[in-house]
């Protein structure tokens, strides 16, 4: 890339912040555009942000999985530049419905390599104290933690903006090329030149890149963040009970995240019941936490489960990052994508 050529990123999520970040500090002339900086319908606003390994099956995709191990140790070097990183919680204990399954996931995760250790109920107890009926056996990965996704993009975009990258509301309609090379994109029916796109737009990617012939693999996957408003649960950590995904946020309050009900299966507002009984079980208490709000979002999955990261289609100057999961992965796409942008 010519030194100063002008770089077009599209969307603000984790991906085009860490993206944005990444490419500016290296010294490209960045412009990343966002259509709406406060939605809480994008992917980033909506994730869970378990930051660590433990919370996947190594045997469902293992390329994937030795790729996410391979991303946690950016995390930091991404401290080390950026500073403290918006951090909820340190530390996930995790258990199945029997201790036999428990014993098979440590199993599996250490031959997989993840950091994770076995914990008796007293030790689980000492850990939780809420808890009101600590597992017999749990699984404790130390290295794991919870980031606040939008404080962290937010963290992002403004070391990006440090490193003179322009920040611009906006929504992208159309990509613009010349015979085989990028000349622009389409906002609001006019044209803003640039040399480079990098679509990092999350499940808009596709779409985008279809106006300039490019088909990417692509497609959306929902999955439902709940916010509940207890002041006084105690959690300390990130927990995986049996099924159920709940962690302290920063700010106060408890966050769940969970698989969308199917077509036939009760809605949201059940969903959100039963996650509010089921916390109130797990705590012991007599009251539901309150609820703050429960949202649905789609997530970007890629046909293959492989991040899309780098130069895509045939058209020179275009390139995507988007991936799953995109909290974990967007330290390292954001620079590996710097790398493939500022090498060409
Ligand atoms: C409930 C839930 C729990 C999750 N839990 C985890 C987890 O624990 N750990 C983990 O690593 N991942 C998790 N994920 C996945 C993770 O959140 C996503 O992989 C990641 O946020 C994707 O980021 P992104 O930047 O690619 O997409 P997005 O966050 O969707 O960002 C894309 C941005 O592009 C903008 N945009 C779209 N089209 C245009 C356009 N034409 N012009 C301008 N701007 C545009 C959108 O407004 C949006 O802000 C979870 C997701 C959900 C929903």
């Amino acid at each position: 890339m010519k030194h100063r050529n002008k770089v077009i990123v599209v969307g603000g999520g984790i991906m085009g912040a860490s993206a944005a970040w990444h490419l500016s500090k290296a010294g490209a002339a960045v412009t990343l555009i966002e259509r709406a900086p406060n939605d809480l319908s994008s992917a980033t606003a909506a994730s869970f942000g378990w930051v660590g390994a433990s919370a996947s099956t190594p045997s469902d995709n293992p390329a994937a999985f030795a790729e996410r191990l391979k991303a946690l140790e950016e995390f930091v070097r991404l401290a080390r530049e950026l500073g403290p990183l918006p951090i909820a919680a340190r530390g996930a204990l995790l258990w199945r419905s029997t201790e036999d399954e428990t014993t098979a996931m440590i199993a599996e995760h250490r031959t997989a390599g993840t950091r994770i250790e076995r914990l008796a109920r007293a030790q689980v107890a000492e850990m939780e104290p809420m808890l009101a009926e600590p597992p017999p056996l749990a699984a404790w990965a130390p290295g794991d933690f919870a980031l606040e996704p939008t404080a962290f993009a937010r963290q992002l975009l403004t070391g990006a903006q440090a490193a003179r990258a322009c920040v611009r509301q906006g929504t992208v309609e159309a990509i613009e090329a010349t015979g085989h090379r990028i000349t622009g994109v389409v906002i609001e029916g006019r044209t803003l030149p640039a040399d480079i796109v990098v679509l990092a737009n999350g499940c808009g990617a596709r779409t985008l890149a279809s106006t300039v012939g490019v088909d990417l693999p692509i497609h959306a996957s929902p999955a439902v963040l709940i916010r509940f408003g207890a002041q006084a649960h105690g959690i300390r950590h990130l927990i995986c009970a049996q099924d159920m995904e709940l962690r302290p946020a920063l700010g106060g309050g408890l966050v769940s995240a969970a698989d969308c009900p199917e077509d036939g299966e009760p809605g949201l507002s059940a969903l959100a019941t039963q996650t509010g009984n089921a916390i109130a079980h797990l705590l012991g208490t007599a009251t539901t936490p309150s609820l703050l709000s429960i949202n649905a979002v789609q997530r970007p999955m890629t046909a293959d489960g492989r991040p899309l990261c780098g130069a895509v289609g045939n058209i020179e100057g275009l390139y995507a990052v988007v991936a799953h999961p995109g909290v974990i992965l967007a330290p390292l796409l954001g620079r590996r994508c710097a790398e493939a942008v500022l090498g060409s």
